[in-house]
């Protein structure tokens, strides 16, 4: 088959954004739903018994995104966000599906386990060597996010072996941290973001991250408030307006001390007023063709295209 170059068509250079994961910490199905059934059962849950994960909407990993950045060259960078406890599943699903071969970097939202806990596994996507002789991975986080992990994953941390301590083979990371401040952007794999800092709970900032200069994408996982510099940054009434929200819903209706829910979540894509969102971080109480059917009416009455993101969607951008 001719390339698209041999036909005298150059296809501009794409990068794009797999959703990895979009479900919350528990994951979906949750399990407690499927040893402990409710009467009568939980649809979206018992469903995975029967309807195989990658013909399943309502089959949700931990929340994570990867960015393909197609930069100016044409050469693709692989720009991991979030690394949670389903990250083997999610690579060995979604990377052989759209065939990412590598991951160039790491940025973490935050600490908590449904963003850091595969961590160990980076691994399973860095070059064999038993002596450990590879190029680390750039890992972006806050200093926070740091101590933390410090705790959790010493020996990912540490850099030099203890006298008589034998060599173990171990995910190689190179740790730089960022701060929670909008006017301190750093760049990852040549890919500019900046951090938003935001409310995940009253007592703990976590981060989402703005990108992109053609094409604006907000990416907000775990949120119950936006802080004000945030809220200008990715407001069309401030700093212009999105060509993406990516945006957290953890349950249908009501509130939620450390998340957004279905209420607070439209409430903020109407006031942000993005071009198009998707909603990520969902519990078992969404069900995904039913809720997008409702967000389709939502949508038109409204102006804003918004739907449920699922795990494996791919959404081309121009970066
Ligand atoms: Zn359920
Ligand atoms: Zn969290």
């Amino acid at each position: 088959m001719a390339s698209a170059a041999e036909n005298g068509n150059v296809e501009p250079p794409r990068s794009a954004l797999i959703f990895l994961g979009t479900g919350c910490s528990s994951a979906v199905p949750n399990a407690l739903c499927l040893i402990q059934p409710s009467d009568p059962p939980c649809h979206v849950c018992s469903q995975s018994l029967s309807i195989p994960p990658n013909l399943n909407p309502n089959y949700r990993c931990n929340t994570s995104l990867l960015i393909d950045y197609c930069g100016s060259e044409g050469e693709h960078k692989y720009i991991l966000i979030d690394v949670g406890k389903t990250f083997r599943e999610q690579v060995l699903r979604w990377f052989t599906f759209h065939k990412i071969p590598q991951v160039d970097s790491v940025i973490l939202t935050h600490e908590h386990a449904d963003a850091v806990l595969g961590l160990d596994d980076i691994r399973i996507v860095q070059p064999f060597s038993p002596t450990n002789d590879i190029d680390p991975t750039p890992i972006y986080l806050t200093e926070h996010a740091m101590e933390s992990i410090a705790v959790k994953f010493p020996y990912l941390v540490k850099k030099k072996l203890n006298p008589g301590q034998e060599i173990r083979r171990v995910a190689q990371l190179d740790w730089t941290t960022i701060e929670n401040d909008c006017t301190k952007p750093f760049v990852a794999s040549g890919l500019k973001f900046v951090p938003l800092p935001v409310m995940h709970g009253e007592d703990y900032v976590c981060l989402g991250f703005l990108f992109g200069e053609r094409f604006k994408v907000a990416y907000i996982s775990d949120v119950s408030r936006f802080l004000p510099p945030t809220e200008y940054h990715i407001s069309k009434d401030g700093a212009g307006q999105l060509d993406l929200l990516i945006l957290d819903t953890l349950y249908k209706k009501g509130s939620h001390n450390t998340h957004f829910c279905f209420p607070q979540t439209l409430d903020a894509v109407k006031r942000l007023c993005p071009k198009r969102a998707l909603l990520i971080g969902m519990t078992h109480e969404f069900n995904h063709h039913k809720d997008n059917e409702f967000l389709k009416d939502w949508s038109t009455r409204e102006g804003i295209p918004v739907q449920l993101a699922y795990d494996g969607l791919r959404v081309s951008v121009d970066l």
